[in-house]
């Protein structure tokens, strides 16, 4: 089924490219990471053109919860542990201007941007709530525990944001693309650091941004050590209490919460993608009984990037790349990765300098435990000898997902319909079958 944000919206439509150009930037993705660079480049007065394979926002921006907030669960407590003052603080300030970012533009634009404050609940930990205060007021933040949040069930407190905001993400996004330079339905097949090839043309430039939610380019950057995909499911619930604001769980696998207009957004059931039994049926065993009088008005599920430390991917591609860019691993943070991609990636593709540039650049560090579970998970799944159906990512052996009828890939979340076409990448061609299938899997 489809999100609340696609049924309430009509979204610009851009011809396909059918001939050779040259441009100064080109972005490849047009989901809200690809958007907003190319408006920042408009802005700016850049020449530049943006591929999107098959409709704007067509990913996992459609999918989103679109809650804009500096708030990233509770990572500022972990950051100046691990990270430093100075990392952590600028993660913040970075956040907090990304997020002024779409307050500024969104009221401009007809996009139900409200505010609300942002909370982070704990169920029984309440010391990392109170480490997750004490950090922040390190940095100069003031961020309140809260006692008692508007929620379903018992909590130990909340860490709140005040003042942070809400929107759909469709009616935003239609908005500011529809005087973009786009070409829809022209996924980039080939890609040299300078010239990506489509179906009917290409494109020759001096600088690129891949903003394709999971990178495609393998050879560069170790991006298939780098990130895993998570998957999670969305409800929304219609007659359920109001929350009014946006909730999220401090324990990975938990809750989330957010009103749009008379529903309740209710998310959760998450896990790495390729692991799942069923998502979809957690959710809502746990909306029946949070909620026995709400009605499902419709339900959805969606993936993102996650990066080995919290934070996303901006910057060069790799170090040995000068002029291709990346926008991901938004760790379920993408709204604002989006907007801090764009304010990041519109200097450096001036050759501008940008404060922030050092603390996402994706050739930091990558020596965190997720790496040895990412090249574990990885292995396993290359080396595993068994036919059945395989990732054309990388090879690695696909799990049926019986909830939704595809084949997901645990090594790098590529997921794939029952008939082989891909529905999710770093994929980007058909799956590949050994041997006979199952009949309940050839038959979807
Ligand atoms: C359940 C869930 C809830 C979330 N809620 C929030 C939230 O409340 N707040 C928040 O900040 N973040 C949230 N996120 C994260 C956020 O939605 C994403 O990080 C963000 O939408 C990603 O945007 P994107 O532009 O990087 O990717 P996408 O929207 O996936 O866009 C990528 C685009 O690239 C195109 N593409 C791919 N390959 C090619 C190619 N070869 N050639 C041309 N085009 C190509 C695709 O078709 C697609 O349109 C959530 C994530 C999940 C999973």
């Amino acid at each position: 089924m489809s999100s609340v944000w696609t049924e309430t919206v009509k979204m610009p439509e851009f011809g396909t490219l059918k001939r050779d150009i040259r441009t100064n930037v080109l972005i490849i993705g047009g989901g809200m990471a690809g958007i907003l660079c190319a408006y920042f480049l408009q802005q700016a007065g850049v020449d530049y053109c943006l591929l999107e394979g098959r409709e704007i926002c067509s990913g996992v921006t459609r999918n989103t919860t679109a809650k804009i907030t500096a708030q990233h669960g509770l990572i500022y407590d972990k950051l100046l542990r691990y990270g430093g003052r100075e990392k952590a603080g600028l993660f913040l300030k970075a956040n907090q201007l990304a997020v002024k970012r779409y307050r500024d533009l969104g009221w401009l634009i007809d996009c139900d941007m409200e505010e609300a404050d942002a909370f982070v609940y704990e169920r029984e930990n309440r010391k990392k709530l109170e480490r997750e205060v004490r950090a922040l007021e390190h940095l100069g933040y003031p961020a309140e525990l809260i006692e008692h949040p508007n929620l379903p069930f018992e909590t130990v407190g909340a860490v709140r944001f005040e003042k942070q905001a809400q929107f759909h993400p469709l009616k935003f996004a239609a908005a500011i693309a529809k005087n973009l330079h786009i070409y829809e339905h022209s996924p980039v097949r080939e890609m040299t650091e300078y010239f990506a090839l489509t179906d009917k043309g290409s494109v020759a430039a001096e600088k690129v941004i891949v903003a394709t939610h999971f990178p495609f380019i393998n050879r560069r950057g170790n991006y298939y050590l780098k990130m895993y995909q998570e998957r999670s499911y969305v409800l929304a619930l219609k007659q359920a209490a109001r929350v009014d604001g946006m909730y999220i769980d401090g324990e990975k696998g938990g809750l989330s919460f957010r009103n749009y207009g008379d529903y309740l957004l209710f998310g959760g059931g998450s896990e790495r993608t390729g692991k799942k039994k069923d998502g979809f049926e957690q959710l809502r065993e746990a909306a029946r009984r949070y909620y026995p009088d709400a009605e499902i008005v419709t339900e959805w599920a969606t993936q993102d990037c996650m990066s080995l430390d919290g934070m996303p991917y901006i910057g060069r591609y790799s170090s040995h790349t000068p002029d291709l860019f990346v926008a991901s691993g938004f760790h379920k943070w993408g709204m604002t990765g989006a907007m801090l991609s764009a304010i990041v990636l519109s200097d450096l593709v001036q050759g501008r300098e940008n404060e922030f540039a050092l603390i996402f650049s994706p050739s930091r560090n990558i020596l965190k435990p997720q790496l040895a579970i990412n090249a574990w998970e990885a292995m396993k799944g290359i080396l595993r000898p068994y036919g059945g159906c395989r990732c054309s990512h990388m090879g690695c052996v696909l799990q049926w997902n019986a909830g939704e009828q595809t084949w997901d890939c645990p090594c790098h979340g590529s997921r794939f319909a029952y008939t082989g076409e891909v529905l999710d990448n770093p994929a980007l061609h058909q799956m590949k079958r050994f041997g006979k299938m199952k009949k309940e899997h050839a038959d979807g």
